[in-house]
């Protein structure tokens, strides 16, 4: 049996193919030194490797070194690797093979495989390779909430129920979620990125406790307090946001998933078994399987399919900088309050809910018309759960709208007003969502505004902007509006 290569992100049992393998994991410095990753996020990699690495105990060869090519040359055997999860990634294992024997395999830790993917995506004909369209052929394909040949409660999508205005209390109510318990590995993690750090490596955010499994064990734990605790509210509040409550009743499973700790499937049929045994309704369950057999695997598969330069596509022409308070994760960069507290959020734990991502600091940058280049790699750079993978098709795709709508047929673009409905923030703001104009105009719904008129003729031939087109025809004042934001216009 060959020795398998893994990568920090295929750390569970299902990326050997017998628990006796060999193994060599590679913890290669470089990366740390070229990008700013968030201090958690670098803590929550390298815990993992390392937790992973003393699971496996002399099976492995571990190595730290500044490069994989230098940990490489100090392996004299034949290997084999798992397809990797980027794009950079794939051509260093491709140079790789044409030196040595490295056998490369096809990807694992996905629930639709790469070929299921293609014939799927072929079979369209041309047509829109839509994620709903994707997500039930999943659910038919797994057999995953399905009675026969019809999808369990008789519709196959509940985002109707799931989009509920946040409740008029502070919170859910609902308990604190199980977090991990730190140990002396990490306490080893936190040593090395210290010295890192002294040394000139720079990160962003703040260093804290560990909130994100890094074993299998911690995983399953984190998973089964997910089911029994929040999945069952998961639905009805899951585009809702309340600023004392960060965790509401989200999952915050996609870092172990994302590090290969979890397998999707595992995750949904711990739903579902939940659903058939009465503890959580319908709408919830569905919600989750739909993000994760479908919105996740639709990512992983059109960041391929899409091919390499998809991530340069610019269709907006945005190409303002990110400014360096964003990018440092500094709230005191803004007085807005909702896009404040999931910046501070994001400092705090490396991690916020998709709607403060998609409503809020994706919002705020289409509006702003900041590079969504910039903004991919803010997001890879600064989230736990952020890979390239991940980030390329939501940022450019779904939240910039810079492939030209290829992956959503209109911009998800907001005014103040949806963060107001869907927020508890607007109350606490020093803005007004209902203002556009003057001291107190809400920078959400004035850039909305301004986001129109600088797209007005793309956005006008498109059937689903054309109702937004001519209310802003319609719109008094928009010369005030326009040389109150020049540099929106
Ligand atoms: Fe955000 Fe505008 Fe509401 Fe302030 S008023 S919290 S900036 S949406």
């Amino acid at each position: 049996m060959r020795r398998r290569w893994l990568f920090g992100d295929q750390l569970g049992p299902q990326f050997l193919d017998d628990p006796d393998q060999p193994v060599l994991m590679i913890e290669a410095h470089r990366v740390l030194r070229r990008r700013a990753f968030h201090r958690q996020k670098a803590h929550l990699v390298l815990s993992a490797m390392r937790h992973r690495a003393a699971e496996l105990g002399d099976r492995v060869t571990y190595l730290v070194t500044d490069t994989y090519r230098e940990g490489l040359a100090q392996v004299d055997e034949p290997l084999d690797v798992l397809q990797p999860t980027s794009w950079e990634a794939l051509h260093l294992v491709d140079r790789l093979a044409a030196e040595r024997d490295i056998e490369r395999l096809p990807a694992r830790g996905y629930a639709t495989s790469r070929a299921d993917f293609t014939a799927w995506a072929d079979a369209r004909g041309g047509r829109r390779l839509l994620m709903e369209d994707f997500y039930r052929d999943a659910r038919i394909r797994l057999d995953v909430l399905m009675e026969g040949a019809e999808p369990v409660g008789g519709r196959w999508n509940y985002d109707a129920e799931n989009r509920e205005k946040p409740p008029r209390t502070r919170t859910l109510g609902l308990p604190e979620p199980s977090w991990p318990v730190e140990d002396e590995i990490d306490a080893q993690v936190r040593e090395d990125l210290d010295r890192l750090e002294r040394e000139g490596v720079r990160f962003v955010g703040e260093d804290g406790r560990r909130r994100f499994a890094v074993t299998r064990a911690e995983a399953l734990n984190a998973l089964d307090d997910f089911v029994q605790h929040r999945l069952a509210t998961f639905g009805r509040y899951e585009d809702a946001i309340l600023r004392e409550d960060r965790w509401m009743s989200h999952s915050m499973l996609s870092a172990p998933v994302n590090l290969g700790l979890l397998d999707p499937l595992e995750e949904v049929d711990a739903a579902v078994e939940a659903y058939r045994a009465g503890e959580a309704p319908i709408n919830a369950v569905e919600g989750f399987v739909r993000q994760v057999i479908g919105w996740r695997d639709y990512i992983w598969h059109l960041y391929w399919y899409l091919g390499e330069d998809y991530r340069d596509r610019n269709a907006l022409g945005a190409h303002r900088d990110v400014p360096g308070w964003f990018v440092d994760l500094d709230p005191s960069g803004t007085d807005a309050a909702c896009l404040s507290s999931a910046l501070t959020s994001v400092r705090e734990d490396g991690w916020a809910h998709h709607i403060p991502r998609l409503m809020v600091l994706s919002n705020y940058a289409l509006l702003q018309g900041w590079s969504p280049q910039q903004m991919t790699d803010w997001f890879h750079r600064s989230f736990v759960d952020g890979y390239d993978w991940v980030m390329v098709p939501n940022v450019i795709g779904m939240s910039q709208h810079a492939d030209g709508g290829v992956l959503a047929t209109k911009p998800y673009a907001g005014g103040g007003n949806y963060i107001n409905t869907m927020s508890d923030h607007c109350g606490t703001c020093v803005y007004d969502p209902k203002q556009r104009l003057g001291e107190k105009a809400c920078p959400f719904t004035a850039g909305y505004w301004m986001f129109l008129h600088r797209n007005r003729e793309r956005f006008a031939r498109n059937h689903r902007m054309a109702r937004s087109v001519s209310a802003l025809d319609q719109l008094a004042h928009l010369d005030v509006l326009v040389a109150e934001n020049p540099e929106l216009a």
